[in-house]
């Protein structure tokens, strides 16, 4: 598999862009930052899109991208969501107030787009790729994913706060090459962090402990807030994590 981190922030300044990881050209992980990276042709390549939670910074792109490849596909792209999420998706956003609903243009039988909701928990098949969902912990329903494809599994935590749903599917996925995780504030807003469903470093320390961890997995930070991400690095300098930075690209 082919991953690129087209955003690793969790926020959007000129040199930090929202969440959003490119598998193999075809599959998005969260959309923070599709229509800000990827080029037109690019974009239409893209066939699936998971989308963890419904907050802003992860599916922000969506109706911009819809606009964008309207006419220039011949499927519709497949937005799978939880249910919670697709609900705040049809409601919310393709509700013909915020933005029109592309699920129904230009027809109702091609749209642009496709919104296929998955219970929070259950395991899909997205073409080739194994996808298992898990629930962490947030306000809004959020979910975490493992993606396997052939003997490859990468998985991305979602925005959770500490969680042990995650640490224990992690530790029955002997593939797992490389483990994305959320460390969005430093320790002094910890108490913020707390409230709001995310991890610190000190959080992040002490999940880490319920990882078995083989040596080969890669532990990627991201949605670091972009006022702090200085004062992360320094707080994880000492820990085995390397903080993502945008355009980075792996090959498992
Ligand atoms: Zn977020
Ligand atoms: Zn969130």
């Amino acid at each position: 598999m082919k991953l690129q981190i087209l955003g690793c922030h969790g926020g959007e300044l000129p040199a930090c862009r929202t969440t959003c990881f490119l598998v193999d050209d075809v599959l998005a992980l969260d959309a923070g930052a599709l229509t800000s990276t990827l080029s037109l042709e690019q974009l239409c390549q893209v066939d699936d899109i998971i989308v963890g939670h419904s907050h802003f910074d992860h599916v922000k792109d969506l109706p911009l991208m819809a606009d964008l490849i309207i006419g220039r596909r011949d499927k519709p792209v497949t937005i799978h969501a939880s249910r919670e999420c697709a609900r705040a998706l049809r409601e919310n956003m393709f509700n013909n107030a915020l933005w029109p609903d592309f699920t129904r243009i230009p027809t109702r039988k091609e749209p642009v787009l496709r919104i296929k909701a998955f219970r929070a928990g259950s395991t899909f098949q997205v073409g080739p790729y194994t996808v298992q969902s898990v629930p962490v912990h947030h306000p809004v329903e959020s979910c975490g994913f493992v993606i396997t494809r052939g003997r490859s599994s990468l998985a991305m935590s979602g925005d959770t706060g500490p969680t042990d749903k995650l640490w224990k599917v992690l530790n029955q996925t002997p593939t797992l090459k490389a483990l994305l995780i959320e460390t969005s504030f430093p320790n002094a807003l910890q108490q913020l962090a707390d409230v709001s469903g995310h991890l610190t470093p000190r959080t992040l320390q002490s999940e880490l402990e319920k990882f078995e961890r083989d040596e080969g997995t890669s532990v990627l930070l991201y949605h670091l807030k972009p006022a702090f991400v200085q004062q992360v690095k320094k707080e994880v300098a000492n820990m085995p994590v390397e903080v993502l930075e945008l355009g980075d690209t792996f090959e498992f």
